[in-house]
């Protein structure tokens, strides 16, 4: 199985908003078990299919501890219906932004609706890192990645660095 390439920032296709899954097929599916099998690999816990260049509103995420093996979900056509309360997210990170780390406030609890691989209604509460992870890839949905969620300084340093080392590359 063919891995796909993670966009990364400033790729301006991760500032999309995706377009609604209509049908859930065997094309789909192979796309899943393709972004699932770039997520492990990466590693990471979350994947949006915006990272990977497609089109489309899904996610996968496995935020199982190793030791009890892998966990995976799909969420396709995900939407947040309530949230509250606050938590510090430290530390978060993200495929698409490489090498930088930040905290970012994020809800505590989270009510999310969306479809599994099968197409089965999903509607469910999640808390703690599971929410944070959540946030996160669904923000990825809406073109948002967690530096637009860090104070305009912090975010510079990172654009900054960014910038040059392009530049460098392209010397
Ligand atoms: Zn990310």
């Amino acid at each position: 199985m063919s891995l796909l390439d993670i966009l990364t920032f400033p790729d301006t296709f991760l500032k999309k908003t995706a377009r609604p899954v209509e049908q859930i097929d065997g094309e789909l599916q192979a796309i899943i078990d393709r972004m699932s099998d770039t997520m492990y690999q990466a590693p990471g816990v979350g994947l949006a299919a915006v990272q990977v260049g497609l089109d489309k509103s899904l996610l996968v995420y496995d935020v199982a501890d190793k030791e009890d093996g892998r966990d995976l979900h799909v969420l396709i056509n995900p939407r947040i219906l309530a949230q509250e309360g606050q938590i510090l997210s430290e530390n978060e990170g993200c495929l698409s932004v490489p090498d930088f780390r930040a905290d970012v406030t994020r809800s505590a609890n989270i009510l999310v609706e969306g479809v599994d691989r099968d197409g089965k209604p999903l509607r469910f509460e999640a808390e703690g890192f599971m929410a944070i992870v959540l946030q996160h890839e669904i923000d990825h949905l809406n073109g948002t990645l967690f530096i637009d969620r860090i104070s305009a300084l912090k975010r510079q340093l990172y654009t900054r660095r960014v910038k040059k080392y392009l530049k460098h590359q392209g010397e």
